[in-house]
């Protein structure tokens, strides 16, 4: 019953779900360990450390100057590779802090979800693949 009502919940309100230090899988609803990423058999990258679930395998890193921290929720190795698709697009495409705010929004707007849930890092392969979608066509057509 728990892992249904955490996909609900993760379905209706992404930014609800993050979690910086989660414990819990926001997908699943396994048990999340954290510790260095070579442990786990990953290689490492960011800060070294990560947040794994033990039950589906998903994990995140964290930030570099806060190891504690998680960049998102914990993806599949699919959803960090849309992940990064998703920044290596977006990230071209603005160059101040205030041009990539607007750019979160039109994105928000597009996906029509929240702007606070509209982050890479707690959208899950659907939003993903919607994403590219429409960062592909700004790219070719402009925004
Ligand atoms: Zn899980």
């Amino acid at each position: 019953m728990e892992k249904n009502i955490a996909a609900e919940k993760l379905k209706k309100r992404r930014n609800e779900t993050f979690d910086p230090r989660p414990t819990r899988c926001a997908v699943c609803g396994g048990t999340v360990l954290y510790g260095k990423m070579t442990d786990f058999g990953i290689t490492p990258f960011q800060s070294g450390y990560c947040y794994i679930c033990s039950d589906c395998g998903r994990y995140v890193a964290t930030h570099q100057n806060k190891p504690k921290e998680a960049h998102g929720i914990p993806g599949t190795s699919e959803e960090r590779k849309l992940r990064k698709k998703c920044h290596d697009l977006f990230d071209k495409m603005y160059s101040s802090f205030s041009e990539r705010d607007h750019m979160y929004y039109k994105l928000s707007k597009e996906l029509n979800i929240d702007k606070e849930d509209c982050h890479f890092g707690y959208m899950q392969k659907e939003d993903l693949l919607a994403a590219i979608k429409v960062l592909e066509r700004w790219e070719n057509n402009g925004k």
